[in-house]
């Protein structure tokens, strides 16, 4: 589904991806785990048509990002297609994003309706469907104000969904809620995992990458350091970076 070979982005003279390397296998999780400032989000960035990467060679469902191939030559891709093709792919944040002006309900029916065109009726019936999956079916008239993090997350989770994406990408998506706020969140996550969404997910919580993730990637001042089969690369790690990163995260 995503395969990186090389991707270099820099910005104002500075190389924050130094050739990364990532496979992203269909119906996979893939966790990305590494220090503050080591590329993680501008990774996603990239992988989601928010950035463009300089040089490398990224590709998400077989397309390359930016660029589309016709007879020999690569032709960048304008910006409605760069949309069309954003809109294959969820994205979560920390900070949940939602329109604060708008009920739960219309968060989650807003998209549907406006990029693929869904009727009214449609996009309500799915956002129900969808707002019953992450628990929150009952609060479909409240505002994101009225509701706690956790749940503003559930359903920042709920619309990407709504827009039935291929791929989804969370960067880092308990960091910002209370502690016992967060358990919800990554039982919702778990869930899409079993259900054979392919996910990558930029987090610190190790135990979440231990049980849920195929594979682990770390990443540390731009470079893949190590990566593999969490119960391997958590348990034992090879490299020295990552040894110190676990040792304080742990
Ligand atoms: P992480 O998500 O791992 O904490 P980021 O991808 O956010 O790291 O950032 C990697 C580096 O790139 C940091 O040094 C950050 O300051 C820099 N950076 C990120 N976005 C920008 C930007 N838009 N302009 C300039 N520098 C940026
Ligand atoms: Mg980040």
């Amino acid at each position: 589904m995503v395969e990186a070979r090389g991707v270099v982005k820099s910005y104002a003279g500075i190389e924050v991806l130094k050739g990364v390397d990532l496979t992203v296998t269909r119906g996979e999780v893939t966790c990305l785990i590494g220090p503050s400032g080591s590329g993680k989000s501008t990774l996603l960035r990239c992988i989601n048509h928010l950035e463009k990467h300089d040089a490398g060679e990224l590709r998400v469902d077989g397309a390359l990002v930016g660029y589309e191939a016709r007879g020999h030559k690569l032709h960048e891709l304008n910006d409605k297609q760069i949309c069309a093709e954003r809109a294959k792919i969820g994205m979560v944040f920390q900070r949940f994003n939602l329109f604060q002006h708008l009920t739960v309900l219309e968060n989650v029916t807003v998209g549907q309706v406006k990029v693929k065109g869904s009727s009214d009726e449609a996009a309500k019936a799915m956002a129900r469907k969808l707002l019953a999956r992450v628990g929150l079916d009952d609060k479909e008239k409240n505002y994101p104000s009225q509701l706690s993090g956790g749940q503003q997350q559930r359903v920042a989770i709920a619309r990407a969904l709504a827009m039935e994406p291929k791929l989804m990408l969370f960067d880092e998506p308990t960091s910002a809620l209370d502690p016992e706020l967060v358990g919800d969140v990554l039982e919702v996550m778990k869930d899409l995992a079993r259900s054979g969404m392919t996910m990558i997910v930029v987090t610190h919580e190790m135990n979440f990458a231990r049980e849920v993730a195929n594979t682990v990637y770390f990443l540390d001042s731009g470079v893949i350091e190590e990566s593999g089969d969490p119960r391997s690369v958590l348990v034992n790690p090879t490299s020295v970076r990552l040894q110190s990163f676990l040792s304080k995260v742990l």
